[in-house]
């Protein structure tokens, strides 16, 4: 455990520090996540021979005459030879990739580009493609053109040079011939490309008699990994996500300051017990006499006080009663000092056993004793000295000795100071000495 009160404060600025440099750097991310999210996302599919199945096909199956051959199945080159027709004459490849059923194709519609690397030598004018979607809302297992026919028509200028044959893929339409075979509700007639099971590339709508020959070395689609949509919410779900954990952390963070703060001040209110403990005994000590546990001097100035105060205020009367052991000096002559310790805390113990809780028990000196007794008057006074007298007259307190002890009593009087009441009190305690001590003396 740590009990450094600056700990806290610098983890909390480390902390803090830390989470700007984590906020500048997710700023940046975002930035940069904004700016170049063609790049991040961009992702690409080329597909080649090996991707599905060649064939090629031509109008023979309707009763045209065009003849056509593949030339070459792993590079798709191949050939036909259209003969001059009055019908609608064409002939094409295609590329199945999934011969057997054409049922499950590839997902193309994350891609918005396609680039067609194709070679073309023969009359025709425009060239088309195809890529025909299966979807059990309008196509029938097994009926080969019950697919969609997304298509494509381009000049077929495009395919000279060295570079591709680019489209969107939003330029593809579907083929009208196909629409008005199928008669779809609207919301089927736009181009799909969920799962495209055959690639086609034939000639175009205008065709010429003559041989054509194609070579298509590569397609590829580039498209976006996620759309802007479901990008923009991954970066948002990231930032809710960083700030759900900061405010846990930050939560935490507090809960723990908040018990060791309470620790903290467990521990402060104990430490202050302890001290006031201990400066009350102190306070004590220096109030009381050590040997008989009674008030010193100091300590009954407060009840003398109490007791001027209750005889101003309300005229309740205050008596003081002067006690002395008597022929003291030859117990510790004869017995030893011990003995007489002994003696002295047995005489307090008794008397304050036996006088009021509201009365002041003081050690005065030596074997003198003084009882301040508030509320008290004369005769009460005179009473409760003659009954201590009679409890202490040959008491010994475990000793070999009894002893005896003299009293003398005096009472406040109106006007009078206490440096007067204790004089009073001490010249009867005199008297009562002079009298043959083991007595009690009031003055008048
Ligand atoms: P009296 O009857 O006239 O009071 O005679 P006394 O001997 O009691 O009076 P005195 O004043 O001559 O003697 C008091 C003795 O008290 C002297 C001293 O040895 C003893 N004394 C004072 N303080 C202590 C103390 O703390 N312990 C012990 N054992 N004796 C004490
Ligand atoms: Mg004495
Ligand atoms: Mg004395």
């Amino acid at each position: 455990m740590n009990r450094d009160p600056d700990t806290s404060k610098t983890t909390n600025s480390r902390f803090a520090f830390g989470l700007e440099k984590a906020l500048a750097v997710l700023v940046v991310l975002t930035v940069a996540a904004l700016v170049f999210e063609r790049q991040i996302l961009q992702t690409s599919l080329t597909l080649d021979a090996s991707d599905g199945s060649v064939a090629v096909y031509d109008d023979s199956v309707s009763g045209g005459t065009t003849e056509s051959e593949i030339l070459d199945s792993e590079a798709i080159s191949w050939r036909c030879n259209l003969a001059e027709s009055k019908q609608y004459s064409y002939c094409g490849f295609e590329l199945i990739f999934d011969p057997l059923r054409r049922q499950r194709g590839l997902d193309l519609s994350r891609y918005d580009q396609i680039h067609l690397w194709l070679d073309y030598e023969g009359p025709t004018e425009t060239i088309r493609v195809y890529l025909r979607n299966y979807d059990p809302a309008y196509s029938t297992p097994g009926r080969n053109d019950s697919t969609k026919y997304n298509q494509v028509e381009f000049d077929r200028k495009r395919t000279e040079g060295d570079g591709p044959a680019s489209f969107s893929m939003k330029d593809f339409f579907v083929a009208n011939w196909w629409f008005q075979h199928n008669r779809l509700p609207p919301e089927l007639t736009h181009p799909q490309f969920d799962n495209i099971v055959v690639l086609e590339i034939q000639t175009g709508l205008s065709p010429v008699a003559g041989e054509h020959r194609f070579r298509l070395s590569k397609v590829e689609l580039v498209g976006q990994a996620l759309s802007s949509e479901q990008w923009y919410f991954a970066i948002m779900a990231t930032w809710l996500v960083v700030a759900l954990g900061f405010l846990s952390a930050r939560i935490w963070r507090l809960k723990q300051e908040v018990t060791l703060k309470s620790r903290r001040e467990r521990e402060l209110v104990e430490v202050n017990r302890l001290l006031d403990r201990r400066g009350r005994s102190l306070e004590d000590r220096a109030r009381k006499d050590p040997l008989t546990g009674a008030f010193n001097r100091e300590g009954i100035e407060e009840a003398i006080k109490q007791g001027l105060l209750a005889f101003r205020r309300n005229g309740e009367p205050l008596s003081l009663i002067f006690l002395d052991v008597d022929h003291f000096k030859a117990v510790n002559d004869n017995h030893g000092h011990g003995v007489g310790d002994q003696i002295l805390s047995g005489l307090a113990s008794t008397v304050q056993k036996h006088v009021r809780g509201s009365d002041g028990f003081a050690r005065w000196g030596g074997e003198e004793f003084v009882l301040v007794c508030p509320n008290t008057g004369r005769a009460e006074a005179t009473n409760l000295a003659e009954k201590l007298r009679g409890l202490l007259e040959g008491e010994q307190f475990g000793t070999p000795v009894s002893i005896t002890v003299s009293f003398g009593v005096a009472m406040l009087k109106d006007g009078e100071g206490v440096e007067q009441l204790f004089h009073r009190a001490d010249e009867a305690l005199y008297l009562a000495k002079q009298l043959g001590r083991n007595r009690v003396e009031t003055a008048e």
